[in-house]
């Protein structure tokens, strides 16, 4: 493809960009594709010779399109949001054009800087405590993953990196039943294990973790023998949005010298307005390490999640490696390589400016704003419908529900929903109990399409009983 041609298509895809956001709601959000439907449609063998471009594009159309679950759709309601708004999606376009590698300073000057800066943004605009600092990831796993490498080393005195993890007693990482998987999966690369998780009970309106639990697991442990090496809380836990008591969860750590991560995937995004920081993040600044997800609810495409740090020191200890080829010479600057586990970086923080600076701070407050507004009252609206309940109150703009009938019947329900294709749900467990949870979230919706979804509900419903 020469650069004329390039030129041609990308005014083509670009225009083909707009029409199917301007059209997206007609279809339904989730495929209706079954398995190997897409698969068996493509040649088995590569081409040996080149193809048209037309002839690439219209096989796109006709096979991929049919196979695709629309995140971007407006009445998107199931698992989290990942928005792609339109300026971080024109950042991407760029990004893909210059294809930086941002893994040191000197691989890419601009990118490292923008970063340090857009961080700084971001630990304004969620109310975090000058000097912290942080780094852009692709996903709060692998931020968690950090941030678990770093309690592994940091309680073993930075020798598990060189000597293999042979501790004298096991190190143990605290957090209560309500993290997500990731949390497991990082205990299980970090070698930590997933019996030295220690996961405990919730309580109270924000399903908080049991801080008398949390201590006593912490004190038992120290009795027989184990090493207690940290702890993770949750802002907006994603089964029913969950939320640990900040400030007695760091008081517990700092008494018992444990390395902290709060992992606020989908909630951070909220705490861009002042009155959710009030109820759910009083504490956050005193975290060791914090990650939020722009790339859910604030808007910036897919992948974007910023590591907040305290103290930059002991994640550096634990991942920073400089053989001769990544060695640089002259003034000290930062290379975010050393901060991640992978080397080559894409140029994230630049969808964070064109965002940011689009909408401004305050045009994305009143997006939250309305999705916790309008999730309460189809919440509400919901709940009114006879023989449906309430099963987890909104927290933000998440909540769940239950359809008369047992779990079986929920399931049902959720299917026959994505079947119909006007909405999007998906089910979680809660209690030994299983919902169907709802989160508002998607960036272009509006009041109707989440109201509209109570009655796309009822009418489904009806079909069902
Ligand atoms: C989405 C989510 C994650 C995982 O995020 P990825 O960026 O996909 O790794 C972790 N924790 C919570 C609370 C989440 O909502």
């Amino acid at each position: 493809m020469n650069w004329d041609e390039f030129s041609h298509w990308g005014q083509q895809i670009s225009n083909w960009a707009a029409d199917y956001h301007k059209t997206l709601a007609d279809r339904p959000v989730r495929a209706q594709t079954a398995p190997g439907e897409i698969a068996s449609q493509l040649e088995i063998a590569p081409p040996e010779s080149g193809e048209p471009m037309e002839a690439i594009m219209a096989d796109f159309e006709r096979i991929v399109m049919p196979g695709i679950t629309h995140w971007q759709h407006p009445r998107f309601f199931a698992y989290f949001p990942a928005n792609a708004a339109p300026p971080s999606m024109l950042a991407e376009m760029l990004v893909t054009t210059i294809a930086a590698q941002c893994m040191l300073w000197q691989t890419a000057p601009a990118a490292t800087e923008v970063e340090s800066v857009m961080v700084d943004w971001l630990r304004q605009a969620l109310g975090l405590p000058d000097g912290m600092t942080g780094v852009i990831q692709d996903s709060a796993s692998s931020a968690t993953l950090s941030a678990v490498l770093t309690i592994r080393e940091r309680a073993t005195g930075y020798t598990g990196n060189r000597q293999g993890l042979n501790t004298k007693g096991a190190l143990r990482i605290y957090c209560s039943d309500q993290v997500h998987s990731s949390i497991d999966r990082a205990c299980w690369v970090a070698g930590i294990g997933q019996d030295n998780l220690i996961k405990l009970p919730t309580q109270g309106p924000t399903y908080a973790i049991d801080v008398v639990a949390l201590e006593a697991a912490i004190r038992d442990d120290i009795e027989v023998g184990h090493v207690p090496a940290g702890i993770i809380a949750i802002t907006g836990g994603t089964g029913v949005g969950a939320c640990d008591d900040l400030e007695v969860v760091a008081d517990i750590a700092q008494k018992y010298d444990l390395y902290t991560h709060l992992d606020a995937a989908w909630a951070g995004s909220a705490m861009i307005c002042p009155e959710f920081r009030e109820a759910l993040w009083g504490g956050a600044d005193r975290y060791d390490s914090i990650v939020f997800n722009p790339h859910k609810w604030m808007g910036a495409q897919f992948d974007c999640a910023i590591q907040f740090l305290h103290d930059a020191g002991p994640q550096l200890n634990t991942l920073k490696i400089e053989p001769e080829y990544l060695k640089t010479t002259g003034a000290e600057v930062t290379n975010y390589s050393e901060w991640t586990i992978p080397l080559g970086r894409r140029f994230r923080a630049l969808k964070i400016w064109f965002l940011l600076r689009s909408y401004g701070v305050d045009g994305l407050r009143t997006r939250i704003r309305n999705h916790v507004v309008w999730a309460n009252e189809v919440a509400e609206k919901i709940g009114a419908m006879e023989g449906f309940e309430i099963t987890t109150g909104p927290i933000l703009s998440l909540f769940s529900f239950r359809c008369p009938g047992d779990d079986a019947m929920q399931q049902r329900l959720v299917d026959a929903l994505n079947d119909d294709g006007r909405i999007y749900l998906t089910q979680g467990m809660f209690d030994g109990r299983k919902i169907i949870r709802f989160q508002v979230g998607q960036f272009d919706t509006t009041r109707d399409d989440v109201l509209m979804a109570a009655d796309v509900i009822r009418e489904v419903w009806e079909t069902l009983k």
